[in-house]
């Protein structure tokens, strides 16, 4: 009788161990910049194929690092699942569990395309700024497009001709077409993400203008996430950016909130580059360290302490 029933806990014991090890294959956690990520790699994939995926985490999470100071919630659930199609796609970060990505990547992709995506890094950016209401829902768009490049300069990741080469193609699609309103009423793509990096390249330049080069919205924005403003947090945008102009000493994101929310409040993007030096060539970008503004452009991609 106890033989048995020894024998029967004793395969209970084994079958438990079987599917804890088919599962553990599949699940990874890494830490990183004080926060922890668990990741579910998709199942059935080459070890090759999933080393690849684990760097290419490593190297997004990194990123965010070096811009944040440090990992922006203590815990994150990343979900990575595999498909047909080309490349990284359908990324969403959601605030359950205080953090959760959800993206996919096409089974062809190849390590280049992984260590040259900008999408997760992008995602992982949502975690370090609350969750505003639907209206400014330009707010998180616009942090993550516009600190993305940035923090991939700043990781070594990029270099910066590639990234004001991008970012000057690329702005323009963020100013107001006809009849567009502020950005807090008109909600197209263009408006959403671009206009939403407009605000973000505009208050990092002021910052910089009135601060002399002291501050910038790199420490704005890490005021926000180390005031608690992560993703997990529903917050109204004045009590992010009232934090953020406290740690700059200055009103410029508020300013630029009331310039910009409710009327259309074109931008002259031409005379912006002219300022901080950079013109385009081809496909790269080249500077003029003469400019008025170079020394801002030069602070902007910065290598940042980690206690900043
Ligand atoms: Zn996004």
């Amino acid at each position: 009788m106890w033989v048995a029933r020894a024998r029967t806990y004793f395969l209970v014991v084994l079958l438990f161990l079987f599917f804890a090890t088919l599962s553990a294959a599949q699940s990874k956690s890494i830490s990183i910049g004080g926060g922890s990520i668990d990741i579910t790699l998709p199942s059935g994939e080459p070890a090759a194929f999933q080393d690849d995926l684990m760097e290419w985490v490593r190297r997004a999470a990194d990123a965010v690092t070096t811009y944040y100071g440090r990992y922006p919630v203590k815990h994150l659930t990343l979900k990575i699942s595999a498909d047909d199609r080309d490349g990284v796609h359908h990324g969403v970060t959601y605030p359950e569990n205080g953090g959760l990505i959800v993206i996919s990547v096409g089974r062809g992709t190849t390590k280049e395309q992984l260590m040259n995506d900008w999408m997760l890094t992008h995602e992982m950016i949502h975690l370090a700024f609350p969750s505003v209401p639907r209206r400014q829902h330009w707010i998180e768009e616009g942090i993550s497009v516009y600190v993305e490049p940035v923090a991939r300069v700043q990781a070594g990741q990029l270099s910066v001709e590639e990234m004001w080469y991008e970012t000057v193609r690329d702005m323009h699609q963020g100013e107001p077409e006809s009849g567009d309103q502020g950005l807090d009423r008109t909600h197209t793509w263009g408006r959403t993400y671009w206009g939403g990096a407009m605000f973000c390249l505009m208050a990092d330049v002021r910052i910089r203008r009135q601060t002399k080069n002291a501050k910038g919205l790199q420490d704005a924005l890490r005021a926000i996430m180390n005031g608690g403003g992560t993703i997990a947090e529903d917050w109204e945008i004045d009590r992010a950016l009232a934090m953020g102009d406290k740690a700059t000493g200055t009103t410029v994101l508020m300013d630029l909130y009331h310039e910009m929310s409710d009327k259309p409040d074109p931008m002259d993007l031409d005379a912006m580059w002219k300022k901080l030096g950079i013109t385009v060539e081809g496909k790269t970008a080249k500077f003029d360290n003469s400019a008025p503004d170079a020394g801002i452009r030069e602070a902007i991609t910065r290598k940042p302490s980690a206690q900043k």
